[in-house]
């Protein structure tokens, strides 16, 4: 708990205040550090300031992307994610070569804690002694970026790094209760989250492109080199096995992503669809149109449809806001202008209107951002609510691998996991189910099902991740009551209540409808349920529930 009492962000927002004063020459290049979470080179903050600085002082930009060799360890992300990065970094490459700027890609084999000392050694052989960058929010992270400021103001050649906030729509700290401490509770978190959000505009409009036509980045010594870094095509000894097949599904760059908010913000909403059998339509102008609301269209019918996990009923955007692919912020403009106020003042978050009912879903990424910002002990393995610490676990790793390969003989936790196997990504409320069956029903560690998901998403997301997690485990802000325990049956009636979602990922289950789908081993008699050759139910739901009851009553009891 140490680490919440002066939490790493508050220390970094100090030493950029203090660091405010500190002179440094111009350099002969300005840099701009690109991050993970912010692959783009449209509306973004640290790239819109580093470029505007170095217009204006006449200096050429460079783009300098760190990768470590041993990336897919850091918070546990898979190699879909890491690949997906990749596939991001080739298009960023030529995007910023057509605006005459070198992409440079650094690979570090070192430890991660010498990053620091080696990015100052190599902006001291370009001599730059300005960078920009978005910042993260992860506790090494923010403790690397303290260390290069550090460092950058106390060697010969002194570095100024500039970091600013651009992953959330409202930067961590801004949203806090009359005593000025951050909430953990969401409802009135989002209450004052929308007031910020009604009363300051600026916060979202967009930070200009650089300019193409910027006569001062046109030519340099450095091109050369610079322009020739190659993009990896994996990490030391990880290949992602299925690459064409994400690539496929997930295609990379911002085309991609904006075809993804076309087809949600402008399509047809339909009432029958297995989620994801759909690619979105090609998308030849980037920029969605802004269009009044209609019930008709996806982001419209989300107020009703936005749980049905057997329809395409959200907007898949998730890979592309976790790599930044597209700015929080732009999705927010859209949901707004989709409303159709006369005024931002009048933007509201109800529930029956699908603009904002999905805005305040991008609001619960902001939220589990500033929890993590303002908590950052919730991201090193300690629940939220302390008092959950001593709960007791069971250790079955039979159980766990059942879970993970979809063969629990519950249809719809087996279809999501499947899902997850087979496409790195599960509909919120096939997360929300799975989550709960297995800290629940399998009575095991919310920390082993958190790490199976971050080594399976291509989304993977430390902050949304864990409150996901710690939610459905009832150990995080704003949970779930531990009594609230969700029937993973019921569950799959309302999330799946077409059965197409089961019988997608589930060929065995092909054959049945109605209740059988749902729960066979219960409605089927016993012959026929034998002939399906899927497992019977690893746990009986019933009993499951009261020894639930029983740990979480008396935490550190049998
Ligand atoms: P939409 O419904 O279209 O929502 C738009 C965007 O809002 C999403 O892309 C996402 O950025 C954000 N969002 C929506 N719901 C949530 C939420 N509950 N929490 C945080 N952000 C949200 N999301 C991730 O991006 N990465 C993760 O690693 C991740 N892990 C999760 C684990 C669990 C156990 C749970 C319950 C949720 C998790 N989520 C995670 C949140 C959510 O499930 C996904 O963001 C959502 O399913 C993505 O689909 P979409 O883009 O179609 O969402």
């Amino acid at each position: 708990a140490r680490v919440d009492e002066d939490p790493p962000l508050n220390q970094l927002v100090a030493a950029l205040e203090e660091n405010k004063t500190l002179k440094v020459g111009p350099g002969k290049a300005v840099v701009y550090w690109m991050r993970m979470e912010d692959m783009r080179t449209s509306d973004n903050k640290a790239l819109a300031l580093a470029s505007g600085t170095a217009q204006t002082q006449g200096l050429p930009l460079i783009v300098l992307f760190a990768l470590t060799s041993q990336e897919y360890k850091i918070h546990g992300r898979s190699v879909r994610r890491i690949d997906f990065v990749l596939r991001n970094l080739a298009m960023l490459k030529s995007e910023f070569a057509a605006l005459h700027i070198p992409l440079y890609i650094h690979t570090h084999s070192g430890r991660r804690r010498d990053l620091p000392e080696k990015l100052l050694k190599l902006l001291e052989s370009w001599n730059v002694t300005q960078l920009f960058a978005n910042m993260e929010y992860e506790v090494d992270e923010l403790r690397r970026d303290l260390t290069v400021l550090e460092k950058g103001r106390d060697r010969t050649h002194k570095v100024k790094p500039t970091f600013v906030h651009d992953r959330c729509v409202v930067e961590p700290g801004m949203v806090a209760n009359k005593q000025g401490k951050a909430y953990s509770v969401y409802t009135p978190w989002s209450k004052a989250w929308l007031g910020i959000i009604q009363s300051r505009p600026d916060l979202f409009d967009p930070y200009p492109d650089p300019d193409p036509n910027d006569p001062s980045i046109k030519e340099h010594e450095l091109y050369g080199t610079l322009f020739d870094s190659p993009v990896p095509t994996s990490l030391e000894g990880f290949i992602c096995e299925d690459a064409a097949h994400m690539n496929t599904i997930w295609p990379a760059g911002t085309k991609a992503a904006m075809s993804f908010l076309v087809r949600f913000l402008q399509t047809k909403a339909r009432s029958s669809q297995c989620s994801m059998d759909t690619l979105p339509p090609a998308v030849e102008k980037a920029k969605p149109k802004p269009k009044a609301q209609t019930r008709e269209t996806r982001l419209g019918a989300y107020a009703n449809q936005r749980d049905r996990a057997d329809l395409d009923s959200s907007s898949r955007l998730s890979p592309y806001l976790s790599a930044g692919v597209i700015s929080a912020r732009e999705c927010i403009r859209h949901a707004i202008a989709f409303q159709g106020k006369r005024d931002v003042r009048y933007v509201d978050l109800k529930r029956d209107d699908g603009a904002g009912m999905w805005m305040s879903e991008v609001g619960w990424r902001d939220f589990y951002n500033h929890v993590m910002a303002a908590y950052p002990r919730v991201s090193m393995g300690r629940p939220f609510q302390e008092k959950y610490a001593d709960v007791r676990w069971e250790v079955d790793p039979a159980l766990f691998e059942a879970w993970k390969q979809g063969k629990t003989g519950v249809p719809i936790v087996d279809a999501a996991m499947r899902m997850l196997n087979e496409r790195g990504w599960m509909h919120n409320r096939l997360r929300m189910i799975t989550a709960m069956y297995l800290t629940k029903d399998l009575m095991l560690d919310w920390r082993l099902g958190e790490q199976y998901f971050m080594s399976q998403l291509i989304d993977g997301d430390l902050a949304s991740n864990n409150g996901g997690w710690q939610w459905s485990a009832s150990t995080g802000v704003d949970p779930q009551p531990y009594f609230r325990v969700f029937n993973p049956y019921t569950q799959s009636e309302k999330a799946d209540p077409s059965g197409d979602l089961i019988r997608r990922f589930v060929p065995e289950l092909k054959g049945l409808s109605g209740k059988a789908i749902h729960d066979p081993f219960s409605h089927l008699d016993k012959a026929a349920f034998k002939k399906l050759k899927y497992p019977e139910p690893i746990v009986d739901h019933k009993l499951a529930r009261e020894r639930v009851m029983r740990r979480y009553k008396n935490p550190g009891d049998d």
